[in-house]
């Protein structure tokens, strides 16, 4: 609707946000056939370790839309949420993900990521191991990133789901670690593998006092805390080598690899171990 400009006069409707809105119509309504017209695909971002090893890949998906191209998770995914379809779309990249990553080494690992109102879903322990048992995939390969607004309603219930996940041996990321209503409360209550530190602190390391002294005070709460850290957005070897100084367990970001198809991993996997070598 028009809004208000604060004088008592409604502000027009002009052009470009109808063009706006009508896309985002389009959008939504596309959005309700894509899974059966297989138009998702999924992208792998590798998890690069502290020696350089890869030490698995973050599932990220994407919408090809017949006519408006490829269409980014942070679009559609809250449309997909809103709608009610982000069920059934979660449960195919997990499925997905896992059968791919029965087809890597097996010491690597397969991240998936994990929306609020997938993590909050009736049977969410069940259908994972469903999944796992289809595909042949052990649970320990699997990791789960959830963010901190999962754990904002139901707290008892977000306990007994994520500590069902770790009895099942799966491992649990939170990502975007410092960008929500980050409470340390969640770090003494919830049984975490991992804290990935959002890029947001990462894209000024090397210039900004405060970006590093939250960076490496969060490094040592993981590491006191026995979790692992993982940087995201890693874009350069400055930054790469300021994480590595500070004992950054894995590195995530264009630097190390973008993420890439399932038909590009073997080749980036021989490449690796090549410059590993070198
Ligand atoms: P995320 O889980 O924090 O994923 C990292 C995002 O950072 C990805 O964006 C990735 O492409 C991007 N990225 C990687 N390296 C760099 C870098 O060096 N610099 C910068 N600036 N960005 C980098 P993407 O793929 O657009 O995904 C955005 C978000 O959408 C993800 O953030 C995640 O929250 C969500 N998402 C993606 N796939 C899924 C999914 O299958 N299910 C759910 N529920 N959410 C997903
Ligand atoms: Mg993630
Ligand atoms: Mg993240
Ligand atoms: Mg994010």
């Amino acid at each position: 609707a028009a809004k208000n400009d604060g004088r008592g006069r409604a502000r027009t409707f002009n052009r470009s946000m109808l063009v706006m809105l009508e896309q985002r119509e389009m959008l939504r309504r596309s959005l309700r056939v894509a899974l059966q017209e297989k138009q998702f695909f999924i992208e792998y971002q590798p998890l690069v370790g502290l020696s350089r090893g890869i030490v698995g890949f973050e599932a990220l998906l994407r919408w090809h839309h017949p006519y408006a191209g490829v269409i980014p998770p942070a679009l559609f995914i809250p449309m997909a949420e809103a709608d009610g379809l982000m069920g059934k779309i979660g449960e195919w990249v997990l499925e997905q993900a896992c059968r791919e990553a029965t087809t890597w080494p097996p010491h690597l690992i397969v991240a998936v990521n994990l929306s609020p109102v997938e993590f909050l879903r009736n049977g969410l322990t069940d259908r994972i191991a469903g999944i796992l048992d289809a595909v042949g995939l052990p649970a320990d390969r699997l990791e789960l990133e959830i963010t901190e607004s999962v754990l904002l309603e139901r707290t008892t219930d977000n306990l007994d789901v994520l500590n069902t996940l770790e009895v099942l041996g799966i491992r649990i990321a939170l990502d975007d670690f410092g960008t929500h209503y980050s409470s340390l409360t969640y770090l003494k209550n919830f049984p975490f593998d991992t804290i990935k530190i959002d890029k947001y602190f990462i894209k000024d390391i090397q210039t900004n006092r405060k970006c590093q002294i939250i960076v490496q005070f969060i490094i040592e709460l993981a590491h006191g805390l026995g979790m692992f850290v993982t940087a995201e957005g890693v874009e350069n070897a400055g930054e790469a080598s300021w994480l590595e100084r500070k004992k950054c367990d894995r590195l995530q970001g264009y630097l190390l690899g973008a993420p890439m198809p399932a038909e590009a991993i073997r080749d980036f996997l021989r490449q690796s171990s090549f410059v590993l070598q070198a």
